[in-house]
């Protein structure tokens, strides 16, 4: 994708087959917004829905709501349509908890699956909860596992016989390399581990087919690019070729296989709601079904086209524009990235911190990381051109060094 001027960018988003998108959202006037990576946009419906289910299900309702609004049935509703966006079937996604406690589920259920095997591998460029949480399992029972954190370029080599379970992430959070999933989930499979994704930053974004590749087991993200909101809950793939073998070790009452007979004795539900613990959360749910309904309907493939357009275009312009300012990219040039840019800078900090002065929302990571997210539903060429104009009046005037920008905060 190239651009020599904003009117190519205007032209380019006059052409985008899903420039109708972005009106779907709420956008602050004046802001652009390249942070949905981090915490995505609000889908106007999704507003409007939870105001409904506060007022009328909930408000009038009240106890009814689990059978009449099928509050219920929600966590598995919503997760046959995010079953679309990632190649799973029916019946093979469920909404659930935090990514986190996800993550601690699949892990411990792999290590049951694989029982003789101790090690848990994953790489370095790993977000770090998802390594905590393995740390945490191996650490609380009989201590015979060890996580194992190898450089990414070492991962495949490191998968041997004592592997139970390769976990990793699919998309880097720090510098948005992306994994050929296919290859590492058979270079596992050949060793005879099994296969743990991490989707965060893939769902939404970028289309995968997890049945096609095999993936063991998956959990993702609803608040990046699911635009599930603050704190929204997450989602566990688990493929029905593993049902009936898999148990997972948080056994609430939710994940039994009759939780009204209140029995004393846990029982796993047969399929995806197994992987259930408590009561759904019925308002972040119903928060997130807006923004996955749309991401449907516009079509996961063309916002992938679109969001490397986006991200292809950035690239090109810093190059062109800011070759003299000291920033070098941690993303790949070639198309194995997702929907985000991060440079690298010395002055990362508080360079983000002037441009988000100047309305230009992005974030960083240590140690040197700037990153721009580019959601492909709600950003604009236009957007991308408008902030690299941004950065090099901020790097052209030396913005950055200005004291108000030097402080460092807690959210980064
Ligand atoms: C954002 C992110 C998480 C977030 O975990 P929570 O438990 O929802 O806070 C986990 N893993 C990865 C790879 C992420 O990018």
């Amino acid at each position: 994708m190239t651009a020599a001027s904003r009117a190519d960018c205007e032209r380019l988003d006059r052409e985008d087959p899903i420039r109708a998108f972005r009106d779907r959202f709420r956008l602050p006037e004046g802001l652009i917004y390249l942070d949905g990576n981090s915490l995505g946009a609000l889908p106007k419906k999704a507003a409007e829905r939870v105001a409904k289910v506060v007022d009328v299900e909930w408000g009038e309702h009240l106890v009814d709501g689990w059978l009449k609004d099928n509050w219920m049935g929600l966590s598995e509703t919503l997760g046959d349509k995010i079953a679309k966006l990632i190649g799973a079937e029916d019946g093979e996604v469920i909404v659930v908890d935090t990514t986190s406690i996800n993550v601690h589920k699949v892990i411990a259920a792999a290590m049951l699956m694989r029982p003789e095997r101790r090690t848990l591998l994953t790489d370095k460029g790993n977000f770090p909860t998802d390594v905590y949480m393995a740390q945490g399992l191996a650490e609380f029972v009989e201590r015979q596992h060890r996580v194992k954190v190898v450089e990414e370029d070492a991962l495949e080599a490191s998968i041997d016989e004592d592997t139970a379970a390769v976990f990793l992430t699919q998309i880097n959070y720090r510098t948005g390399r992306l994994y050929d999933m296919a290859k590492i989930t058979a270079a596992a499979h050949a060793k005879g581990a099994l296969a743990i994704w991490d989707l965060a930053h893939t769902a939404g974004a970028v289309p995968i087919e997890l049945n096609k590749i095999q993936a063991d087991f998956a959990v993702g993200c609803g608040y990046k690019y699911l635009n599930g909101g603050p704190g929204a809950p997450a989602f566990v793939f688990a493929p029905k070729r593993h049902h009936d073998k898999v148990r997972q070790p948080l056994t609430g009452w939710l994940g039994h296989a009759n939780p009204f007979e209140f029995g004393l004795d846990y029982k796993p539900a047969q399929g995806i709601r197994q992987w259930r613990a408590s009561s759904p959360p019925i308002l972040g749910i119903v928060a997130m079904e807006a923004g996955i309904e749309d991401l449907i309907e516009f079509g996961i493939d063309k916002v992938r086209a679109k969001s490397l357009a986006l991200t292809g275009l950035f690239m090109q312009l810093i190059e062109t524009r800011l070759a003299q300012h000291g920033f070098s990219f941690a993303t790949p040039r070639d198309e194995m990235r997702g929907s985000q840019v991060a440079l690298r800078h010395k002055n990362g900090w508080p360079i983000m911190q002037a441009l988000k002065a100047r309305k230009v929302i992005g974030d960083f990571r240590e140690p040197d990381i700037v990153r721009f997210g580019f959601a492909a539903p709600y950003v604009r060429f236009v957007d991308v051109w408008d902030a690299v104009e941004h950065l090099s009046q901020v790097m052209a005037a030396e913005e950055w060094k200005k004291p108000q920008f030097q402080a460092k905060k807690w959210v980064t």
